[in-house]
């Protein structure tokens, strides 16, 4: 076959229209193909969607009217947009709320674990009360398994602050999450139990959270963990050792007219006081006629008024 023949210039448009429907048919292939791909990784995104917003929706599903008028305005509201994109596995999924009338005592221990908690844990297996512990992170590292034990016992092992340092926890909402997320995943860890409730370092309400506590106390909200702050104080850890009939009748007196009782009181190594203290508090609680339980995200928050 010669070039430039009639015979060539067949074959040249034969072979070139089979080339372009080649062509065409490869064109269409990969088409399908890749737009089957994306609808796949639409139908993943959109599943995923689905299930984050029905973790915001339960995140948001905050006791509202159990909240003062301050918080339950700010919990409807999002936070800043920024918070979303920022520590995206540390969400709660709150139990809904169970309101009692009961008169019922909350025992809460904050700052352990501590060279105190292997008193205060057998005291509460003693008399079988199930009581919160609110950790902190270092002694968390280094008391490993009293943590364990205390969850492993029925009490609930809640967050408390990573550092304990109020300056940099309450620098800025950031600030406060990165520490939170630090304590969250090290209680996680030890337990194996994902905290849902927290007590904040000094309580909602103090003098070095002003300026974010609105932000940061809808923050929380939002991602589901629900605080508690207290309404009776055993001022153990106000100056030095206080003597145990002190703590005793701090916390009695206190819980006198109480229907229901959140009982402050600390798990620090400058607290044995607390331990010594607890079989007369627990049995003149039980003589005031409470019942003891551990906080769940179940329980009617008590929270400080801002
Ligand atoms: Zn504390």
């Amino acid at each position: 076959m010669k070039i430039g023949s009639v015979q060539f210039f067949k074959v040249l448009i034969v072979g070139t229209a089979i080339f372009l429907v080649l062509l065409l048919l490869g064109l269409c292939i990969m088409f399908v193909f890749v737009h089957a791909r994306q609808k796949e990784r639409i139908a993943l995104l959109e599943e995923e969607n689905s299930s984050l917003h029905q973790l915001l929706e339960q995140a948001s599903a905050v006791p509202d009217a159990l909240l003062p008028p301050s918080l339950s305005q700010q919990s409807g509201q999002a936070s800043s947009a920024v918070y979303d994109s920022i520590y995206p596995h540390l969400y709660a999924r709150p139990l809904s709320v169970q309101p009692t009338n009961e008169k019922i005592c909350y025992l809460t221990f904050d700052d352990g674990p501590s060279g105190t908690t292997r008193l205060v844990l057998d005291v509460l297996a003693e008399y079988d009360v199930s009581a919160t512990f609110f950790v902190t992170g270092l002694a968390s590292v280094q008391l490993p398994d009293l943590l364990r034990e205390a969850a492993e016992a029925g009490h609930t092992v809640g967050v408390h602050s990573y550092s304990h340092d109020y300056e940099q926890i309450y620098a800025s909402t950031q600030a406060f999450l990165a520490d939170f997320d630090l304590m969250h995943s090290q209680v996680q860890q030890i337990t194996g139990i994902a905290p849902g409730i927290f007590r904040f370092a000094g309580g909602s309400v103090n003098n070095y959270n002003k300026e974010i506590r609105a932000e940061l106390t809808a923050e929380m909200l939002r991602r589901g963990f629900i605080f508690f702050d207290w309404n009776v104080a055993g001022d153990d850890a106000v100056a030095g050792e206080m003597p145990a009939e002190k703590i005793v009748s701090n916390v009695l007196e206190g819980a006198r007219d109480l229907n229901r009782a959140i009982v402050l009181l600390h798990d620090r190594s400058d607290t044995a006081t607390t331990a010594e203290a607890l079989p007369a508090i627990i049995e003149g609680l039980q003589q005031q006629g409470f019942r003891f339980a551990p906080l769940t995200s179940a329980v009617v928050p008590v929270i400080h008024p801002s």
